[in-house]
């Protein structure tokens, strides 16, 4: 995620500093003496000179859509432009891995500042491939080359079975035991990285979000709320949410207010409390405050010697090495979101929860002392919010069952004053303009974005401002979408468009090693807020500080693979996801040397052993501890989490060989999509593609894992590192 967390760190930082300035030189000059935000609701609507088309929606096709058939949909247009305008709207069918096939076509003709109803009629092709389609609605913005609007429906159409994933499904057939409390966690008994998110005794299935946002105040508005799907895995007297309401951090913490909780549409009691240390025997309500606790390490230790794991990581308020046990043996925030229902929920039950609540959405301070969640945009005529979450920060600005194994799939609907832009993950549903209401007295736009994948925790984006959005349809069959803080100054932003442009070219690079792009879609958000990393959202990448570079954005769409469609099981496995994301680097550069060398594959090859050679000969810091058991200060600013783990990866494909090592990442996208994996099931992926799969060589790899991703060196080097690497690598290479 971060950008100082990646290779790219030092460059990166030094190419930022110096652009700081001319960036800020580049600058309209902003008003004396205003230091407060031009109010969004006294802006005009949004002006654009000569024609502007945007589609608002397109109908779904019916459910039972077959080939060879011919079928209308309808939709809106609008022409936001000071000209009245020609164009086109054309429907396309996209499956991904296949070139958008246009399928129908509409002319449509708007006065300025006029929307319209257009119909268009579609014929399905007789000879369909089994697989998901989606049905986008695109014109041109402006012209023949002008930037490409799209719509999708909601409904894909689907033609053969889908194909299952592996999310954990309740059972209608689960045990029914006598009814109690859900888990108030989902990590083990002793977990040190934070422990607090999670809640058990349900599976999340799907979210609704519905955001009433104030772009100027940076405020929900009522309305607001959530809408949870989920279902019983016992019977339940009650459950939890993850929500931070407030936070010392009384700046740029949240303000948030419950108003109302719903299940089934029945009123339920709420509460918050405290968490408590994972597998606790006195339960979730033991009186004793040290099970409670805040620590950085297991057991908590802290000022009274607490001989307890910790309840939550610490909420530090400082970067300072120096300060990072402070917090340890102080009592957690009561961040769980108790609900008891009027009645018990069977074990099985479907069941939807609804959380009414308003107030300022914030960031989280994790245990590093770093921030994220929801960053505020709050310049003239630039005001908003830049979403960007890692670790657990999404509970800053929505109640949710905050853990990356939880990934239901989701639906967004923000409504925002006339002229703003919302982003969330996955299609573009609609774009539709509301008259003037108590919220918004100018008028609002509500954005419905649709996730068809599910999205772990710390993966779901909503950032919403002055953007400016575009989406490209190449010939892969995935839409990418282009999103640009307005606020960039011109210069800076065609920079950032043309390596925008290049995201296909990475993903096509990435393919042949990872197996098929597992989503429909793939984009990125470049914000302006001074935000201290960029970060792998699901489809969404966010880039903050208005700069967006190659390398990086190798790294994090790496992850849409690994961390996005096959998530860590928990915390302490964030290394699996980074190492493959810091191997996406390697990969990059062994591209470019293989570039250099007039395309050969012994080039690609050496450049990867060099890469391991030169970290294996690093610092102490890569192997003073273990990658499996991080301690949430070091969680993201270590080489134990990227560099160590991502030459691993170089010494296991040099181990089984790169078609076998691309053979097993592949099976664990097949085999894991939309869910998560835990240290055995990866490393069992693995050693099932051993090219000599005996009993000695198995045994030898088990010790190359314990080895990389397990052990504490002393420090040193030397003899105190990992001692078993790969065939052609410096070290001792691989025996059995
Ligand atoms: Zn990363």
């Amino acid at each position: 995620m971060k950008t100082s967390r990646t290779l790219s760190s030092v460059g990166t930082m030094l190419l930022l500093a110096l652009l700081a300035p001319l960036g800020a030189a580049a600058r309209p000059p902003q008003p004396a003496g205003s230091p407060a935000p031009l109010p969004s609701l006294s802006l005009p609507p949004p002006g654009f000179v000569g024609a502007h088309l945007v589609p608002s929606e397109v109908t779904s096709a019916p459910a039972v859509a077959r080939p060879g058939r011919t079928y209308v949909l309808h939709g809106r247009i609008v022409n936001e432009g000071s000209a009245g305008a020609r164009g086109a709207v054309v429907i396309r069918l996209l499956r991904v891995g296949n070139p958008p096939l246009a399928i129908g076509r509409a002319a449509v003709r708007l006065a300025a500042h006029d929307s319209a109803g257009y119909g268009v009629h579609i014929r399905l092709p007789r000879a369909l491939r089994k697989g998901s389609y989606a049905l986008v609605a695109c014109v041109r913005r402006a012209g023949r080359s002008g930037a490409l609007g799209c719509v999708t429906a909601e409904r894909h159409l689907q033609i053969g079975p889908a194909p299952s994933t592996r999310r954990a499904r309740a059972s209608a057939a689960a045990p029914s035991g006598p009814c109690s409390s859900g888990a108030h966690s989902l990590s083990p008994f002793g977990a040190h990285v934070y422990p607090e998110t999670g809640n058990g005794g349900y599976t999340s299935l799907h979210t609704d979000v519905f955001l009433n946002y104030d772009t100027a105040s940076n405020v929900f508005l009522p309305g607001t709320h959530v809408v949870l799907a989920d279902q019983a895995t016992q019977c339940l007297t009650d459950f939890s949410l993850d929500f931070e309401r407030t936070s010392p951090n009384s700046k740029e913490g949240p303000d948030l207010t419950i108003g109302a909780v719903l299940v089934n549409g029945v009123p339920a009691q709420f509460t918050f409390v405290q968490p408590t240390y994972p597998g606790d025997p006195n339960g979730q309500n033991d009186p004793d405050p040290r099970a409670h606790a805040a620590g950085q390490l297991n057991p908590v230790g802290g000022p009274d010697n607490n001989p307890f794991p910790p309840a939550c990581t610490p909420e530090l308020m400082s970067t300072n090495p120096n300060k990072q046990f402070d917090l340890d043996g102080t009592q957690c925030p009561a961040n769980k979101l108790v609900i008891t229902p009027s009645t018990p929920i069977a074990s099985g039950a479907s069941f939807v929860v609804e959380v009414d609540y308003t107030g300022r959405p914030g960031l989280h301070n994790d245990g590093d002392g770093f921030t994220e969640g929801w960053f505020r945009v709050n310049q003239p005529g630039d005001a908003g919010g830049f979403v960007t979450t890692e670790p657990v920060a999404t509970e800053d600005w929505m109640p949710l069952n905050n853990h990356p194994s939880s990934k239901p799939t989701y639906d967004f609907y923000d409504t925002v004053p006339v002229g703003k832009t919302a982003i969330g993950n996955g299609e573009l549903v609609s774009q539709l303009v509301n008259l003037p209401d108590a919220n918004f007295p100018a008028g609002s736009t509500t954005w419905h974005w649709h996730s068809p994948e599910g999205v772990a925790s710390y993966l779901v984006e909503n950032s919403i401002g002055s953007y400016d959005l575009t989406v490209r349809l190449p010939s892969s069959g995935i839409q990418y979408y282009e999103a640009q803080d307005l606020a960039v100054p011109k210069n800076r932003a065609a920079t950032n468009k043309a390596i925008m442009d290049m995201q296909e070219d990475v993903l096509n690079f990435q393919v042949p090693f990872n197996g098929p792009y597992p989503f429909t879609t793939d984009g990125v958000v470049i914000g302006v807020p001074n935000a201290s990393f960029e970060e792998e959202m699901q489809t969404k990448i966010t880039f903050a500080n208005e700069f967006i570079d190659l390398d990086t954005l190798h790294h994090e769409n790496m992850h849409q693979w690994w961390g996005d469609n096959v998530s860590e099981a928990n915390y302490n496995l964030t290394f699996f996801k980074e190492g493959l994301a810091t191997l996406g680097e390697f990969l990059f550069i062994a591209h470019n040397a293989q570039v250099a060398a007039g395309g050969s594959s012994a080039a690609f090859e050496q450049s990867l052993v060099e890469s391991f050679n030169q970290y294996y000969a690093g610092s102490d810091l890569l192997w003073t501890g273990a990658p499996s058991d991080p301690r949430p200060y070091t969680l993201f600013s270590g080489s134990k989490t990227y560099v160590r783990p991502g030459i691993a990866y170089i010494a296991l494909r040099r181990i089984l060989g790169p078609s076998n090592f691309a053979a097993a990442l592949q099976y664990m996208q097949s085999t894991y999509r939309q869910g998560s994996v835990t240290e055995a099931q990866l490393e069992s992926a693995f050693e099932s593609f051993l090219p000599s799969p005996t009993a000695s060589c198995r045994a030898a790899l088990t010790e190359f894992f314990t080895e990389w991703w397990d052990t504490v060196y002393p420090p040193g080097g030397g003899a105190n590192r990992p001692q078993i690497t790969g065939p052609g690598l410096d070290g001792g290479g691989f025996h059995c």
